[in-house]
């Protein structure tokens, strides 16, 4: 059956490469530098310049970047299993994947229809004349996964990590972060005007009047205004100390009158637990004073727009375009939207993930890669074990925690052993309720629905879908996860040199051991709990060392006047740095060896381990994406991922002895921080 699909692969690489839809990636082990640029001044484009040259920004897209090509090459793979399976479904055939997407490529039914499919929702927010009303039709458009005042779901106890307990987070607000609705820099201010602007143009939409439609933006505006006002910060949220507030569920209604909490308990199919987790509580406390002061016509008028616009994208043009034209054009700079099989595609594969994740890796992956993948994994830990004992820096009892730590870390690659089971899903010819009815069906039992709230933690969920081109690391599992899509060049190529798989997926998979030692995953213990296992001495110590990280990353500059945020990005920069590091000592001792020059350029082993590694950050983005993505985005721009890590590591500068200090990002063995 694999082997089949894999001549399938193989006929599709072909199939791209002679329409020219897409470029294929170029042999892994070969490098064409830019050698008007010295690597001291700018490794990034350095090693980078062919790559941007060849990748022009789309129209359609705010970025694109190494991830996005690999991506894309994965949405392609998809489009051929979703032609398939609409196909089968034409011909009669039950099969989900098949009825979603075509639901949502009859753009004709669509656009007949407009709102009619969401009419009853619509009434049913209308209908709302108590506060009672409110908190029932809430959560009612929860259970759909439109959250409209906050989100809520189940996740582990962060101080018992065996436990699912309902958690509580700041949501409501339409711009990116709290921020949006404070600063006050043109640039902002004209976001500001454009959000109320969109806000009114769903009204009008909506057949409201000019009049009654821009006072409700107003109306609306402002709520979220103060909502925001309680919001933590980006950099305040990454502290998980200070993000949870675990109280007993029988105190939520003394302490928070005003919300009627047991609408939430209520939800079909929710469990129930004892506990809850407010992540932020000053939100709450908000909510409670705003529930209130701010009138009941007014929050009938928030739900409709919240209902509304979140379901825009799924709807017909008009509200389609909409939709495109503020988040999408006004935040990121876009300019056309995807194709629509593209869009939809998109849509249906994050609406059923297992779905598709079941059939993608039975068409496209290959066992034996994830083998080989885990044998660098292998030698990634076994490197920083190695590491941690011989760390100067660090006392003995740390140490050996670090090591219980390391040790416990759970590693899963390529696809889940248990796939979620549909069969009790229903859909319809209509694409917007489709969305919702998947949206009830993730909100109660996907990895983080409310029906695992009160039950012990499930380790064997995903909180990924093996379709996906990305990694991660979960602190309150102590476990890394890397998809299958991840395992393409240039990030892994099974038939590539040694040098080129350590700096590429071997400084993605050390990049996620180290999340588990950054500066938010030193605080859970080896079992997942949010616990101390440091002497203070060397907590101190680890501060001392990753202050010099966040002042080396505030000083790279974005675009003209924004700069990285060194704290807000400083778990990942940690991350990187002890990914690259890892690698280049894993393949020093385990893929030396057998590693050769590259071609006719004389690149060396070493060097070729540093470049795949700049390789995978490569990209090109628009200034409106790159402003809003310093603002938010915990990962620094891929440029900044480049040129930051190697620069910390001794050994590159031995790789490239024509480094100088009057190189630009040169620094002397001083400003090299030491953590792993
Ligand atoms: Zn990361």
């Amino acid at each position: 059956m694999k082997k089949f699909w894999m001549i399938q692969f193989i006929i599709l690489g072909f199939c791209l490469f002679q329409t020219g839809s897409a470029n294929l990636t170029p042999p892994s082990d070969t490098f064409i530098l830019n050698t008007s640029i010295e690597p001291g001044d700018d490794l990034f484009n350095y090693v980078n310049t062919a790559w941007i040259k060849e990748h022009p920004l789309p129209t359609n897209k705010s970025s694109y970047t190494t991830f996005t090509e690999v991506n894309d090459k994965t949405e392609d793979q998809l489009h051929i299993l979703f032609d398939n399976e609409a196909s089968n479904y034409t011909s009669g055939k039950e099969t989900l994947i098949g009825k979603f997407y075509s639901s949502g490529m009859d753009t004709e039914t669509i656009n007949n229809q407009s709102i009619t499919p969401i009419a009853g929702e619509i009434a049913l927010i209308n209908s709302i004349s108590t506060k009672h009303d409110l908190f029932n039709v809430s959560s009612h458009l929860i259970e759909y996964g439109i959250d409209p005042f906050f989100s809520y779901y189940a996740d582990q106890d962060p101080t018992n990590s065996t436990w699912m307990i309902p958690q509580v987070e700041q949501g409501g607000i339409g711009l990116p972060e709290r921020d949006y609705y404070f600063r006050n820099d043109s640039e902002t201010v004209s976001i500001q005007e454009a959000y109320k602007n969109h806000i009114k143009n769903v009204f009008l939409l909506l057949n409201y009047s000019e009049s009654d439609a821009k006072e409700y933006a107003g109306t609306i505006y402002n709520i979220e205004k103060e909502m925001a006002s309680s919001h933590y910060t980006t950099v305040e949220n990454r502290d998980p100390i200070n993000t949870t507030h675990i109280i007993p569920w029988s105190d939520l209604q003394s302490e928070y009158p005003n919300i009627e909490w047991e609408t939430l308990a209520a939800i079909n199919g929710s469990g129930y637990s004892d506990k809850i987790n407010l992540h932020q509580r000053t939100v709450i406390e908000k909510f409670d004073q705003m529930v209130d002061s701010v009138s009941l016509e007014d929050w009938k008028i928030f739900l409709l727009y919240k209902l509304v616009d979140s379901l825009s994208p799924y709807l017909s043009e008009p509200f389609e375009e909409e939709n495109f034209d503020f988040y999408s054009h006004i935040l990121n700079g876009i300019e056309s939207q995807e194709p629509r099989w593209k869009r939809v595609l998109t849509v249906v594969n994050s609406a059923i993930q297992d779905e598709v994740g079941k059939k993608y890796v039975e068409m496209y992956f290959n066992a034996e890669e994830r083998e080989k993948a885990r044998k660098i994994s292998h030698s990634i830990r076994e490197t920083l074990r190695e590491r941690i004992v011989n760390l100067t820096w660090m006392s003995d009892s740390t140490k050996q925690a670090a090591i219980e730590k390391l040790d416990a870390i759970e590693e899963k690659i390529g696809y889940p052993n248990v796939w979620l089971n549909y069969s009790n899903l229903s859909l319809s010819d209509s694409y917007v309720l489709n969305v919702l009815n998947a949206g009830k069906f993730s909100k109660i039992h996907g990895p983080n629905g409310l029906d695992k709230i009160g039950k012990p933690v499930d380790r064997t969920a995903w909180l990924m879908s093996p379709q996906t081109v990305n990694a991660y690391y979960n602190p309150t599992l102590n476990e890394i996860v890397f998809p299958a899509a991840i395992l393409q060049p240039p990030f892994f190529d099974p038939d590539a040199d040694d040098s080129i798989n350590y700096g590429g997926i071997g400084a993605v998979i050390g990049h996620e051991m180290t999340h588990g030692f950054d500066d938010q995953g030193r605080l859970f213990d080896k079992d997942g709990n949010l616990r101390d296992w440091w002497n203070a001495d060397d907590s101190a110590k680890f501060q001392k060392q990753a202050n010099i990280i966040v002042d080396q990353y505030n000083h790279f500059e974005v675009i003209p006047g924004v700069f990285v945020n060194g704290n807000l990005t400083l778990g990942e920069n940690i991350a990187d740095f002890g990914g690259l590091t890892l690698a280049f000592h894993a393949w020093e001792k385990n893929g030396k060896d057998v590693s050769k020059m590259s071609g006719t350029d004389n690149i060396t082993p070493e060097q070729k381990v540093f470049f795949s590694f700049v390789r995978i950050w490569s990209g090109v983005a628009r200034d409106e994406y790159l402003r809003s993505d310093s603002y938010t985005n915990p990962h620094p721009w891929v440029k900044f991922r480049a040129n930051g890590p190697s620069f910390n590591i001794p050994e590159f500068y031995e790789a490239f002895p024509s480094i100088r200090p009057d190189n630009s990002l040169y620094r002397t063995p001083e400003q090299r921080p030491v953590i792993w």
